[in-house]
């Protein structure tokens, strides 16, 4: 099948100093022969070396469109590994639209949202991890995100992949070889080698699903959802972290209706803070809605920061609270320790069982603690961006769970003593779940659907 020549904007379709407009395919040189006009009269970007940049004019039939620098990349140097030509235009959005509606016009069709990455997967230059990795990078936001990223399009995760395949590989084969010519090739032994190896792979992949959890907490911030009873202080904790007024503080228990989320780094870790409704009972309907939510909200957070007003005895909420965080990761804020306090800190950590750290949003006090705390607790051993792969992805820790089960199957079969050619199946298995993760033989389906989520001109 012919592939097309595609083109789209590659730049944010924003007025900036310039923007360019990508054109990838078999037919990207001619496309850009039939609009671009050169400076020296007669030149043809068809006949120019690959990698060098052309300085001329844009033309839309006789009229001229705008000044503009040509890079020419012939496959399969280039980012799609077809032949590529980028226009830098002046950055004006309706100057830019007006030539990617040219190139339109003279050959090259529209691309689909990720298609040039999508490209450069299909054509064997990059595959699916480092494909995905280059999504991760656009919308990383922080710095873990970004420089695990990085570090997955530098292939991190395809080698250390790629090692564990080669290994599941090899036992494979040694099994069909021995199988095929038993009188010269000897299980003797084998069994016991592979056990070990399978062991050590098995480690290696219980290492990434343990860290998979943090990974995405760390990639997409910690869902840290604030409870505590109405007028603990919860929106001005959330006001003081995020450090705007951006929710609203009143001395009338139960304003807090609706739930406000705000991103905030602390340690250089990303927390999606959620506030929600004071919880308590109450007859007051939109007053329920709220504090059903906020249940809803804590049951499936990363992290709850329970809110303690301290200047007041517990009552029937906190009671309710402290038995919803028993089984979840939980820091309690003794707050208002500006003011006398009913309840000491260690008292509230005998009745809770959770860390327990005595701050006044007030006057800001307690805030490095919890910080100190929060950086702790999920960053139980350094991290160390450029060392290790995080899997943030689900795709690919669904792949990992399935390779870690298949191998585990192998192992029970060594430890029955089943055939050596019982074992090969569930070998195969763990390498295919593997290969997944790098894209191999993926469906169709699958492969559009991971490029579908990239945005235009990506
Ligand atoms: P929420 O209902 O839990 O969101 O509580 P708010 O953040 O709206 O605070 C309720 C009231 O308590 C407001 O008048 C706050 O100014 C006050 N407040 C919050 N934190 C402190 C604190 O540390 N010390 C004192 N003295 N008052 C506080
Ligand atoms: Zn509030």
């Amino acid at each position: 099948m012919e592939q097309r020549t595609i083109a789209a904007i590659a730049t944010a379709m924003s007025p900036g100093g310039i923007s360019v407009i990508r054109i990838s395919g078999p037919e990207a040189f001619e496309v850009a022969d039939r609009v671009f006009r050169s400076k020296k009269a007669g030149k043809r970007l068809c006949e120019q070396e690959t990698h060098t940049i052309h300085y001329g004019y844009i033309f839309r039939n006789e009229e001229m469109i705008d000044e503009v620098l040509v890079l020419l990349m012939r496959g399969p140097k280039s980012y799609t590994a077809e032949d590529t030509v980028e226009i830098d235009c002046h950055g004006g959005v309706l100057v830019t639209k007006r030539i990617l509606e040219t190139v339109l016009e003279n050959g090259a069709s529209p691309a689909d949202p990720g298609e040039f990455t999508k490209r450069a997967f299909l054509n064997g230059r990059i595959d699916l991890s480092r494909a995905e990795a280059v999504m991760d990078l656009i919308q990383a936001k922080n710095e873990f995100a970004r420089k695990n990223a990085v570090s997955q399009l530098n292939g991190k995760l395809y080698f250390k992949i790629k090692d564990f395949r080669d290994m599941i590989l090899d036992g494979a084969a040694q099994i069909e070889a021995a199988l095929d010519d038993p009188e010269q090739i000897s299980l003797e032994g084998f069994c016991e080698k592979l056990d070990q190896d399978l062991d050590g792979i098995c480690i290696g992949l219980d290492e990434m699903l343990a860290d998979a959890d943090n990974g995405r907490m760390l990639a997409e911030g910690i869902r840290t959802v604030i409870l505590g009873r109405p007028n603990a202080g919860k929106s001005s904790l959330l006001n003081l972290l995020a450090g705007q007024e951006r929710a609203i503080v009143t001395e009338i228990a139960g304003t807090t209706r609706d739930t406000l989320e705000e991103q905030i780094l602390l340690g250089g870790i990303g927390f999606r803070l959620v506030d929600t409704a004071g919880i308590r009972s109450t007859e007051d309907i939109v007053e329920k809605i709220g504090v059903s939510k906020a249940m809803e909200q804590a049951e499936n957070a990363d992290l709850i920061l329970y809110v303690v007003d301290g200047s007041m005895p517990l009552d029937e909420n906190d009671e309710q609270i402290i038995g919803m965080i028993q089984d979840k990761k939980a820091v309690v804020l003794l707050n208002k320790s500006d003011l006398p306090l009913y309840i000491s800190e260690e008292e509230l950590k005998e009745k809770t069982g959770k860390k327990v750290i005595t701050v006044s949003a007030k006057e800001f006090t307690g805030f490095k603690r919890l910080e100190n705390v929060l950086c702790e607790m999920f960053l139980h051993r350094e991290v160390q961006y450029n060392d290790e792969v995080w899997i943030t992805n689900i795709r690919q820790k669904e792949n990992l769970r399935h390779a870690r089960e298949s191998l585990q199957l192998v192992r029970e079969s060594i430890s029955q003593n089943m055939p050596e050619d019982f074992l090969t199946i569930d070998l195969m298995n763990a390498y295919m779940e593997l290969g997944y993760i790098l894209g191999e033989e993926v469906e169709d389906d699958m492969v559009d659907r991971v490029f579908s989520k990239f945005c235009m001109g990506k």
